[in-house]
C-alpha cells in the first residue's frame, strides 16, 4: 500500500492511497493533480472519500467521478456533489480491500466526518483522514460547530492508537507551531518538532503525515486540559481554568487572533 500527499492550491493535500493498480483519493478539491498522479503510478481510481462540503475538498469530485466511475463516499448530513454513498458515525467504507471506520467529528463543519483504517496491512500503521478537523499542531476553524463539539471531536480522534498516521488536509504546520510555542514555551518536544518541520519545509517536503502520539505531545488543541496550557490560556485570555470548554474556546479564539 502506498500513501501519497498530492499538493493542490496553496496548501491543500489530496491524499491518495494506491495498491495493485487501484487507487482512492480523499477530498479531491481539484481533479488535475489526481489525474496526473493516477497516470504516473498507473492506477485506476475506484473510490473518493469526502470529509466535508468545503469547495477545496470537493471541487474535483464530479470531474473525477465522470472520468473514472469511482464511487463517492461522504457525510450524510452535508451537501456533497452526488451521487454519493452517505455515511454516518460507525459506518464502514470498503475500498482497495481496506476497511475505513467513519467517525463523526463536527466542529469545522456541522457534518464533518473522518475515516480511520486500523489495519492497512501487515507492518502498516493505522491511517486517519481527518480533513480540516485535526491539523499538525493545530485544528480547524469553527465555522459551523461549537467549541464543545470540536473538543469532543478532537478527543475522539486523540483516543486512537498512537502510531496512527494523521493525514491532514492542509500544510499549516509551521504557522500552527508558532502559535503552539506561544501557548507552551516550555514544551521541549514541541520546540524539537518545530526545528524538524522547518527543515522539511526548507527542502520543500510535507510535514505530514504526523502521528497521534506526536500530536498528543505538541498540539495545544489536544492538550487543552494540561495544566501548562490551561494556565497559559487563563493568563493570556482570562478563561475560567475550571471550565474545559471555556479554555478550549478561548484557545481557539486566541489562535484566530494570533499574528
Ligand atoms: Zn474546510
Ligand atoms: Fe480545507
Amino acid at each position: 500500500m502506498k500513501l501519497i500527499p498530492l499538493p493542490a492550491f496553496d496548501d491543500n493535500y489530496l491524499w491518495m492511497v494506491h495498491e495493485s493498480g487501484e487507487a482512492l483519493v480523499v477530498d479531491p478539491g481539484d481533479a488535475a493533480p489526481v489525474q496526473a498522479a493516477l497516470q504516473q503510478v498507473g492506477a485506476r481510481l475506484v473510490a473518493i472519500l469526502v470529509t466535508h462540503h468545503h469547495r477545496d475538498h470537493t471541487g474535483g469530485v464530479n470531474a473525477l467521478r465522470e472520468a473514472t466511475g469511482a464511487v463517492v463516499h461522504g457525510p450524510a448530513s452535508e451537501a456533497i456533489p452526488g451521487p454519493l454513498v452517505p455515511h454516518r458515525s460507525g459506518d464502514i467504507v470498503e475500498a482497495l480491500g481496506l476497511h475505513f471506520e467513519v467517525i463523526d467529528v463536527p466542529g469545522h463543519t456541522a457534518g464533518h466526518i473522518a475515516y480511520y483504517c486500523g489495519s492497512p496491512g501487515p507492518g502498516e500503521a493505522p491511517l486517519l483522514f481527518c480533513g480540516d478537523t485535526l491539523f499538525s499542531a493545530g485544528c480547524g476553524r469553527l465555522f459551523e460547530g461549537t467549541p464543545a463539539q470540536m473538543l469532543d471531536s478532537l478527543e475522539r480522534l486523540a483516543a486512537l492508537p498512537g502510531d496512527t498516521r494523521v493525514c491532514c488536509a492542509h500544510e499549516y504546520t509551521l504557522s500552527n507551531l508558532r502559535f503552539a510555542r506561544a501557548v507552551e514555551p516550555g514544551n521541549a518536544p514541541l520546540a524539537a518538532y518545530q526545528v524538524q518541520c522547518e527543515a522539511l519545509r526548507t527542502q520543500g517536503l510535507p510535514t505530514l503525515p504526523s502521528t497521534l502520539a506526536l500530536e498528543r505531545e505538541v498540539n495545544p488543541f489536544l492538550r487543552s486540559r494540561k495544566p501548562a496550557v490551561v494556565q497559559s490560556v487563563a493568563t493570556a485570555r482570562g478563561a475560567d481554568p475550571q471550565d474545559p470548554v471555556a479554555v478550549f474556546a478561548a484557545l481557539r479564539q486566541w489562535k484566530n487572533d494570533y499574528r
